[in-house]
């Protein structure tokens, strides 16, 4: 499916990502330029290797590049800091903390899940984080949980649930602060291939529903059927396709 671009969310330019230095250098990414619009599922496929959880870290302001910018674009509905575009490079690290906090959801392959946390007190982490009141709080957490399907799981804990529930807990608690940008680093990895299929039709679901720039690295070809846009890396640069 296509979708028409009307808002860039979140625009990367020239990035490249050098680890180390003299011998032991390793260029892991090399001049990637890639724009994404509102409600658009972008994945990223490649090797393993080739520069796909850089390139992610990099775009959620977990890494700084070595050179390149990233941008968030201008927030029409935001009050704030979101009212204008920002570049990660230009925020301190106190701002570039709320931006990840309020702005950005990630999942992550291994699920990252608080093994003696509830679904829902997982799901609700990031709403304390923002100082969200208790009301909402219970609100905005029934809400994620039916929206991924497990309003009947809410009390269990991470071990009661399977991997394709556990997941799909991350990806609540990834979207529960209504963030502009979704990152997800090999988020079915870890799930067998029919699972893998529903997590991933949930979260462009999800994404095309709330209209949010979402970036998923995957080394699985069937998710691929599933983006809006494919991005094919290899050796840390951007390949047309
Ligand atoms: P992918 O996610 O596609 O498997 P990565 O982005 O993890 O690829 O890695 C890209 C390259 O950068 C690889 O050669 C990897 O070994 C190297 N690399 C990743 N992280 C680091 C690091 N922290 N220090 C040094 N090299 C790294
Ligand atoms: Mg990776």
């Amino acid at each position: 499916m296509s979708v028409t671009t009307t808002t860039t969310v979140l625009r990367a330019e020239g990035l490249s990502r050098v680890y180390g230095s003299g011998a032991g250098e390793v260029r892991a990414l090399e001049d990637v330029s890639v724009e994404v619009g509102a409600g658009e599922l972008v994945v990223v496929v490649g090797p393993s290797g080739s520069g796909k959880s850089t390139l992610l870290h990099l775009l959620g302001g977990l890494d700084r590049p070595t050179t390149g910018t990233v941008h968030l674009g201008a927030d029409p509905a935001a009050q704030g800091p979101g009212a204008v575009e920002r570049e990660l490079g230009g925020l301190g690290e106190d701002e570039l903390h709320a931006v990840r906090r309020t702005e950005i959801g990630f999942v992550f392959q291994s699920f990252g899940l608080i093994p003696v946390l509830s679904a829902a007190e997982n799901v609700e982490v990031p709403l304390r984080l923002a100082r969200v009141d208790a009301a909402e709080r219970a609100a905005r957490v029934a809400e994620a949980l039916e929206a991924v399907g497990l309003e009947d799981h809410a009390e269990q804990r991470p071990y009661e649930l399977s991997g394709g529930q556990q997941q799909r807990v991350g990806v609540a608690r990834a979207l529960v602060a209504r963030p502009r940008v979704l990152l997800a680093d090999e988020p079915t990895g870890q799930l067998d291939s029919t699972t893998a299929a529903r997590v991933m039709a949930l979260l462009r679901d999800l994404v095309h529903s709330r209209g949010v720039a979402a970036v998923v690295a995957t080394h699985d070809p069937e998710l691929v059927a599933m983006a809006d846009r494919v991005l094919v890396v290899r050796e840390g640069r951007l390949v047309t396709v």
